[in-house]
């Protein structure tokens, strides 16, 4: 039996032979600002009281299973309702894996498109209708004509939304996604992967409504790593989503990182701010040029379209300089032209700023 790609199309099924693998550039030797990741390291006494507080980490055995000591701290931090539970994820990414899992095999997922890639990207490789409801095309706001029409046809099991909605930064409209929440026949996932930049959330939201979930990470505020995501919502969904969930699927160095790095959360928040004023800053920066349009985000990241430059061409000049952005220029119709720039140290925003001019000449 030779493998050669006869034998690969009669073992994989059709949707995933059709998908591309996500490819993550390599960034050796770059100023790295294509991920969303916080710029700065910890202060070195923190780093030395974080290894003192793995000294008696039992790594001979398996981790606690359900993390109940981190899933309390976070629930606590976040000022997650108190009837709510929580699931953990080897990442948030793993725990859209396990609710679309958890799905009938022919259940209809909704998300607005541009949107998170994931959520299109899991779906396929586990054969469930996917279906994107593209955004307007000005704001990037949700289309609520469309959204509604959408969810009527397609009775979705789950609708994701990402707040704020990444690659395009932006919130969405409270009232609109109140409106979603109310007229979904399945559950509403309010990804708030962005919530340390935001100053937004529905957390509270969850009170009311049984049928929503949040999920969250710690990737985004510093410690993308770890890999470490969580959701908060009705016990009784939690609870199936748990049968589904790996049984050791946080391990033990990461349980106890984030469980001290969240008795140390001022720090994450103080960085959170310093990131925030230089987003500021760049978009600024960034809106003097009329050689391309940015869009205003709440995010640690901003979007930005060349007006008359080939995007590719901008991309690949700044990667001569030894810039790495995100191009998203091929992902969607709607983001020809896009480049996503996350937010970095001011030094790494400033040659960034500078490449980017000189790559317009
Ligand atoms: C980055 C990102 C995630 C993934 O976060 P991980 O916890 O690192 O897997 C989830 N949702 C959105 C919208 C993101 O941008």
């Amino acid at each position: 039996m030779s493998v050669n790609q006869a034998f690969i199309n009669t073992l994989i099924k059709p949707e995933v032979l059709a998908m591309n693998a996500y490819k993550v550039a390599d960034a050796t030797g770059f100023i790295k600002l294509d991920a969303m990741e916080n710029p700065y390291h910890w202060p070195s006494e923190l780093t030395q009281q974080w290894l003192q507080s793995l000294t008696d980490c039992p790594l001979n055995r398996y981790p606690d299973p359900g993390a109940r000591a981190l899933s309390e701290k976070i629930k606590h931090c976040q000022k997650i309702p108190e009837h709510c539970q929580l699931l953990l994820g080897n990442g948030s990414d793993e725990i859209i894996q396990i609710l679309l899992m958890a799905l009938a095999p022919d259940a209809c997922v909704l998300s607005p498109d541009p949107g998170f890639v994931m959520y299109r990207q899991i779906s396929q490789s586990l054969s469930l209708n996917y279906c994107a409801v593209d955004l307007l095309s000005d704001s990037f706001d949700l289309d609520m004509l469309a959204m509604r029409k959408k969810i009527t046809e397609q009775q979705p099991a789950i609708i994701f939304l990402a707040y704020p909605n990444n690659p395009t930064g932006n919130l969405f409209d409270t009232d609109a996604i109140r409106e979603i929440i109310a007229l979904a026949p399945g559950l509403v996932i309010v990804d708030e992967a962005y919530e340390p930049f935001a100053d937004a959330s529905f957390i509270q939201a969850l009170k009311n409504h049984d049928n929503l979930l949040i999920m969250g990470t710690v990737s985004k505020l510093g410690l993308a790593g770890l890999r470490l995501g969580y959701i908060a919502g009705h016990n009784k969904i939690i609870e199936q989503l748990n049968k589904i969930r790996l049984p050791y699927n946080i391990n033990t160095l990461t349980q106890a990182t984030v469980l001290f790095a969240l008795e140390n959360k001022t720090i994450f928040q103080d960085q959170s701010a310093v990131i925030c004023t230089e987003r500021e800053q760049l978009f600024a920066s960034l809106s003097q040029l009329s050689e391309l349009q940015c869009f205003p985000s709440r995010a640690n990241f901003i979007l930005f379209k060349t007006l008359r430059h080939d995007a590719n061409q901008i991309f690949q000049r700044l990667k001569k300089e030894k810039i790495l952005i995100k191009n998203l220029s091929h992902q969607n119709q709607a983001l020809t032209n896009c480049l996503r720039v996350t937010i970095g140290k001011t030094n790494e925003n400033r040659a960034f700023m500078h490449a980017l001019k000189k790559a317009f000449e």
